[in-house]
């Protein structure tokens, strides 16, 4: 699950991590009223959006008035923002934080994430933060230091000293990012995060470091452990297919092909990506209906994933163990009776009741192109989405 810079900053003071003082709005009048309190006379107007990248797109502006703060944050709320983070979307803005402006004397990179290579939490800090850290990542990662914390020891100082050195910090800045890591490594130790970015982390006008943006990611699996999370969902940030799926129960996960893929069970569903990629396809999203599932739920996943226009090819592809081939032939024949399938449907079913499955889909009058095996199927798939194109 992700959150809201402001959310992010507001466990970060809860954390003792600094952060400019700010306040979040939803109206012009509450903009103007969150800078007169956060005071001052200058302001930085930011849209709050479930991605980073804003400052590029016109998301991140530095007001000097309070008419300013009314003009940029009326444009800004209702605006709808598309950066290189949001995944094709265009994400509504319904808030904007309201931040004292900072001087920044240089911007650092500083963010926490689980290594799943090699099962730790691993730091990643760099002296060249700022917008253009992916350029940095990619064309000089020397310049990214790494450290991986054992979990049982936790993260020692001298650790983070590291960080501190290899970004050229001074003595005191270093001490100042001893505290910041260690509240940070507790922070996502307490609320089971999955990653943690700030970019910038600066050193102000006064040569001290302040987290002058945040953006964290919350195990979702981990959610029902932590309420007060769980309550900043904020559904409007969210891709409305995959909010759709969840709601019916399914595993649905929006991706850049155009092969849609339905599959029972997520070991099953990448080994289908997985044999879609070899055969030269991409998949257009990953959809698991699940162990138990039924013609009802068939249904509903068959108009999740025609819900996008990308779609060439549909690949179904059903091991029929505890729920029935019969059962997944009936819920795909009331689904194409019910919904316009436009593009080539290709079947493959194994298991319980296989051959009644494969039969009823050959007596119905739909159209479907029934597979052998899955790599006949995949193949079958690439093939069709191909004469689509
Ligand atoms: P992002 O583009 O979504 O990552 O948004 P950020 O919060 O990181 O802001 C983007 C950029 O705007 C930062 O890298 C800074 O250069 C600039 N910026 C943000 N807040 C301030 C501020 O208070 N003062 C100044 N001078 N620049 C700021
Ligand atoms: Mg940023």
């Amino acid at each position: 699950m992700n959150f809201h810079e402001y959310q992010a900053k507001e466990l970060f003071s809860q954390y003792g991590i600094p952060v400019p003082a700010g306040k979040v709005a939803d109206t012009a009048d509450a903009a103007v009223a969150a800078a007169k309190a956060v005071g001052g006379d200058s302001w930085v107007i930011k849209a709050q959006i479930h991605a980073g990248g804003r400052g590029k797109a016109g998301g991140v502006k530095l007001v000097r008035s309070l008419d300013e703060v009314r003009a940029v944050s009326e444009n800004m709320l209702g605006m709808e923002i598309t950066t290189y983070q949001t995944g094709g979307l265009a994400l509504p803005v319904h808030q904007v934080l309201v931040a004292e402006a900072t001087d920044i004397d240089q911007e650092l990179y500083l963010s926490v994430l689980i290594d799943r290579a090699n099962r730790c939490v691993m730091f990643m800090g760099s002296a060249a933060g700022g917008v253009d850290i992916e350029q940095v990542a990619k064309d000089s990662p020397e310049k990214i230091i790494n450290v991986r914390v054992n979990i049982a020891a936790g993260l020692q100082d001298y650790q983070a000293r590291q960080i501190g050195f290899g970004m050229g910090l001074s003595g005191k800045q270093t001490n100042q990012l001893v505290r910041i890591m260690q509240a940070l490594y507790k922070l996502t130790m307490d609320k089971d995060l999955s990653l943690v970015e700030v970019n910038p982390l600066i050193i102000d006008g006064n040569g001290d470091l302040i987290a002058l943006d945040a953006k964290i990611n919350a195990d979702g699996n981990a959610l029902f452990r932590h309420p007060r999370l769980a309550e900043m969902r904020d559904e409007s940030q969210e891709d409305p297919i995959e909010l759709a799926a969840s709601k019916h129960d399914l595993n649905y996960v929006t991706l850049d092909g155009d092969i849609a893929c339905m599959v029972n069970g997520a070991g099953l569903a990448m080994a289908t990506m997985d044999v879609i990629k070899l055969n030269g396809g991409d998949p257009a999203n990953f959809l698991d209906v699940g162990g138990g599932t039924d013609a009802e739920r068939v249904k509903e996943a068959f108009k999740l994933i025609l819900s996008g226009d990308r779609v060439k090819a549909i690949l179904v592809n059903i091991f029929g163990g505890i729920v029935r081939c019969d059962l997944i032939a009936e819920g795909i024949i009331n689904a194409a009776q019910e919904i316009d399938i436009t593009v080539p449907l290709i079947v493959r079913l194994e298991g319980t009741n296989v051959d009644k499955g494969k039969q009823m889909l050959q007596d119905s009058d739909i159209d479907v192109i029934v597979a052998n095996d899955l790599n006949d199927g995949a193949r079958k798939a690439v093939q069709a989405a191909r004469e689509q194109a």
